[in-house]
């Protein structure tokens, strides 16, 4: 799948704010996959710069592995409220793989690694940047 990318987009900081319901969510979606990966679509709503997470969707037909976690987008109803993923690593980096930059949904992939706390949690964007993220 090929992306067209604004100009204007490259270099702009973008932030993420999890509230503590979704930052717990996450939490424990992680640990009850581990140690395989466990994904799901965040849904939420962007505001200039700002992305607020606002709801969790388990995405159909997901495959669940020790190193990969995906999803047939295919499968996915189309649905502007789905603004990227978030997935688990099973080990100690969340920093993302080239696989999960060449699978990169939406507008963020959020990831989370073992032993799944608050402070492992980071954002990216599209290009592998980090985001500033925000629990709340
Ligand atoms: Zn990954």
């Amino acid at each position: 799948m090929f992306f067209r990318r604004k100009k204007e987009e490259i270099g702009v900081r973008r932030r993420i704010v999890l509230t503590k319901q979704i930052t717990d969510s996450i939490i424990t979606y992680a640990k009850s996959w581990h140690p395989n990966e466990g994904i799901l679509i965040l849904q939420g709503k962007k505001d200039k710069n700002l992305i607020r997470v606002t709801g969790l969707v388990i995405p159909p037909f997901s495959t669940h592995g020790p190193f990969y976690s995906g999803f047939p987008m295919y499968e996915l109803p189309f649905d502007l409220s789905y603004i990227g993923t978030i997935h688990s690593h099973p080990g100690g980096s969340n920093k993302p793989s080239l696989e999960d930059l060449n699978h990169f949904f939406g507008l963020v992939s959020v990831i989370i690694c073992h032993p799944y706390e608050v402070q492992n949690i980071a954002a990216f964007d599209r290009n592998g940047y980090n985001m500033e993220l925000e629990t709340e």
